[in-house]
Order: C-alpha cells, then sequence, then structure tokens
C-alpha cells in the first residue's frame, strides 16, 4: 500500500506544480493514511483519496474596484469548492495579498478533514482574495467587497457554498458581503454566509469560536497529563480574532497569558495581558501590537517571533508556517507541554517532527481550530429553523463538540496503531467519514 500511496502523492504534487502550500498540506495526510487504506481495499479500489485531492470546482475572477482617489484596482478573487460529499461547500474568504491559488488550495483541502471531524453536514471549501484590508477605508473596503460578491454570488447559496471569514475577512467584510448578496438576488437567505452579525442572522459565540475551541481543545489535551490551564504560562501568536478569543478563554481558565503578536513584532506582558485594552487597540481602532505595548508600559520586540519567550502551553493563532524548528526547539527548551493550533498550518513538519519527538502533546488546526466553522454550522442550524439560541447553550455546543473531537482523534490514533498521534488521528478520522460518503454516492 505505501508504494501505492507515494505513487498517488507523486502524481498528485505533480499535477499541482508550485503550490507549495498545498504540498505541504497534502504530505502531512498521506503520511497519515498508510494504516487506513490497507485495512479499508475499497477505498484503493474507488480512487477515493485521488477524488479528494482534486477540488470539484474551482473558480477565479477579476475584481475591479475604485479606490479613494478615483483609481481603478484589480484584484484576483477565488473560490475553490473542494468537496461537498457531506453537505455544501463550508469553508471561510481570506483577503491577504499573500493569497494565491496553491493557498486557496491548501486550506480547501485541510477544510474537507476539519468540517468532516466536527460531525456536521458540512463539506469543504474556501476563498478569498490578494486584496489587503489593511490601510483601506471603509468605502474601499465596501467597494472591493461588492464587487467580489458580484461574480461570486452566482456561485454560492444556502444549499451550494457557504463562506464565511478568515484572515483579513471579519464581520465588516461579511456585513458588506451579505448586503451586496442580498441586493443582487432579491433575498434574505441568512444561510448564504457565516460570521454575520447578531441583528442580521449572525450567531453568538460564533466570533469567539475558534479562539474558545483551540482552547477547550488544548484543555482536553491537559487533562490527558493530569493538568489544566490553571497557573500556566501561555503565549499566544496573533492579535486578531482567534488570538484575542484563545486570550480570553484561556485567562477565564486561569491561565497566565504574557505573549501576542502581529507580523510587525511582538509584545511580551509579564503582568499578563489587558484583554481590555488589547481589544481596544485591535478591534476599536484597528491599530498595531506596539500601541498596546506602549499604552500598557509592557516590552515590544519588532520583527521577532514570540515563541522565543517561552511558554507551558503554546498557541499559534496567526497564520500558516508562523513556528518552525527554531521555534519549536525554544518551546520545549522552556518547558512546553502542548502546543494546539488555532491558526490553519501554523507550524512547519520539521517543528511538528521536534515538538512530538520531544514528547510535547501536538494537536494540528484541522482538530484544534474546528470550533469556528463548528459555529458556523451552528449557525446554519439557527438560520434554517429561524431561531436564534443562547451564549450559554451555544456555548456548551461548542464544548461538547471540541471534547468530542478530542477523544475521536485519540480513539482513531489508538484504532489504526498511532497511539497519542492527534494528527493521524484527526487525519484518519476525517478522511474515513468523507470516503464513505464518497463511496455511497457513487463515482462523482
Ligand atoms: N476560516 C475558518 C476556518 O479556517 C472558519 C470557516 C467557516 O466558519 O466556514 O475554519
Amino acid at each position: 500500500m505505501q508504494v501505492q500511496l507515494e505513487r498517488a502523492l507523486e502524481q498528485v504534487l505533480a499535477r499541482n506544480a508550485g503550490e507549495h502550500e498545498f504540498h505541504q498540506a497534502l504530505h502531512e495526510v498521506f503520511d497519515s493514511l498508510g494504516p487506513v487504506l490497507d485495512r479499508h481495499p475499497e477505498y484503493v479500489d474507488a480512487a477515493v483519496l485521488e477524488r479528494l485531492c482534486e477540488p470539484e470546482r474551482q473558480i477565479i475572477f477579476r475584481v475591479p474596484w475604485v479606490d479613494d482617489s478615483g483609481t481603478v484596482q484589480i484584484n484576483r478573487g477565488f473560490r475553490v469548492e473542494f468537496n461537498s460529499a457531506l453537505g455544501p461547500y463550508k469553508g471561510g474568504l481570506r483577503f491577504h495579498p499573500s493569497v494565491y491559488l496553491g493557498i486557496v488550495k491548501f486550506l480547501g483541502f485541510e477544510q474537507v478533514f476539519k468540517n468532516a471531524l466536527t460531525g456536521m453536514p458540512i463539506g469543504g471549501g474556501k476563498g478569498g482574495s490578494d486584496f489587503d484590508p489593511r490601510g483601506k477605508s471603509d468605502g474601499e473596503v465596501m467597494r472591493f467587497c461588492q464587487s467580489f460578491m458580484t461574480e461570486l454570488y452566482r456561485h454560492i447559496g444556502e444549499y451550494t457554498d457557504v463562506p464565511a471569514g478568515d484572515i483579513g475577512v471579519g464581520g465588516r467584510e461579511i456585513g458588506y458581503l451579505f448586503g451586496q448578496y442580498k441586493r443582487i438576488t432579491n433575498r434574505y437567505e441568512s444561510g448564504v454566509l457565516t460570521g454575520k452579525g447578531l441583528t442580521w442572522g449572525g450567531s453568538l459565540v460564533r466570533k469567539e469560536a475558534t479562539g474558545y475551541g483551540t482552547v477547550l481543545f488544548a484543555e482536553s489535551m491537559l487533562r490527558t497529563i493530569g493538568e489544566s490551564f490553571d497557573g500556566q504560562r501561555v503565549v499566544v501568536s496573533g492579535a486578531g480574532n482567534v488570538a484575542l478569543y484563545a486570550i480570553e478563554k484561556a485567562q477565564q481558565l486561569g491561565a497566565h497569558v504574557v505573549g501576542c503578536s502581529d507580523s510587525s513584532g511582538y509584545v511580551l506582558d509579564e503582568k499578563g495581558i489587558d484583554l481590555d485594552l488589547l481589544r481596544q487597540v485591535r478591534e476599536v481602532e484597528r491599530g498595531r501590537v506596539s500601541v498596546y505595548a506602549e499604552r500598557r508600559g509592557a516590552v515590544y520586540v519588532p520583527g521577532r517571533r514570540v515563541w522565543e519567550v517561552g511558554a507551558q502551553v503554546a498557541l499559534p493563532c496567526a497564520t500558516q508556517n508562523e513556528l518552525d524548528e527554531d521555534d519549536a526547539r525554544a518551546l520545549v527548551g522552556s518547558g512546553v507541554k502542548v502546543v494546539a493550533e488555532g491558526a490553519n498550518m501554523p507550524t512547519t513538519p520539521k517543528a511538528i517532527t521536534l515538538l512530538t519527538e520531544s514528547g510535547v502533546l501536538y494537536a494540528p488546526g484541522k482538530a484544534a481550530n474546528a470550533g469556528g466553522v463548528a459555529t458556523s454550522a451552528l449557525e446554519m442550524q439557527q438560520n434554517a429553523s429561524r431561531d436564534s439560541w443562547t451564549f450559554e447553550h451555544t456555548e456548551e455546543r461548542l464544548a461538547a463538540i471540541m471534547r468530542d473531537i478530542h477523544d475521536r482523534c485519540l480513539t482513531t490514533a489508538d484504532e489504526y496503531g498511532v497511539p497519542g498521534s492527534y494528527v493521524a488521528g484527526a487525519n484518519i478520522s476525517g478522511f474515513v467519514r468523507v470516503a464513505d460518503a464518497m463511496l455511497a454516492l457513487g463515482l462523482v
């Protein structure tokens, strides 16, 4: 089986030449699947894995818009509809200058497994643009979003494809996108996007869900070694939506969170992060973490990564490949016990090897950050029933989902002879759920 797997991987890599991040995601999944294919020849016969690696549909489109000086700007828009065996395509939109097809495909591929792992009826997709919302006025962001949706609307829908946010796409952008969808289609189709505002079809806890879920997942990991968050020194990377709510939940559980970051540098705040101030700077003023450090009287270190300050629990919540082998070494040196990913693929393959070989508990984003998309599925449930749930009820559902995912990763890893591997457990369990649905639906 190993030879067959390697041949299949070679073909997929060649077909997607130059898409480095997609390759990285493929390697990680293929590395886990040997034991599954050994046990399930029916997946091999039906070429399930090969089919799963080829998106069902990939859309690339022009996004013209006019900036505040009256100049026409052109960006590129993407939506990769990866797999719909389990439900409508579901996954965020990322607006960031680094976005190209390879990034969208890596994210879409990961999303298929992540969404399957939640146990909810959602397929996987992802989209975005190389548009950079940073430094743009509200009007520019609105005109861009309207133009983006003027093409995207024909491809999405409550039963077809349901985008949400990701890096660079938060409540403001989802609002402009939803407004344009509603205007073009003349339908108040709440279930077409998630991450909506509370007065127009959104769900409580959705904003908090990815960060909260990551911490709840890490809490389950700590429990397996008889520990909790109480009193742990925690470092979080990023200072966006995921990071902010990871910090909040970790603090609620008694952790001492001392660091966070943005793409320019990091903050070391030994007194513990002041979340109200951080939220004011980031969410209200859309400022950098250096501003937080200055007002707070904390240390700001430009141009370096936050991992060097050391932690017992590390939560990478910024972006892909932000924690490399040197960072992992620094964390191991400081006695890190748990690394749980709030971002998608933030830890490099070499760093993962170093962490796991050093006995650190490591959980990949497709398991640890699945709380965001799971709560999107809860938002879709509320939209379908025209209902809105309380914060407590929704948070309880999220907590139960995260516990389930955690436990399923470990039992699946046990079952397939790789005990303790969250990576293998997540990949195998996600794969089996999608593969069974694909087999049942025939060759499509
Ligand atoms: N972008 C998030 C993720 O990476 C959320 C996607 C969603 O809610 O559809 O899972």
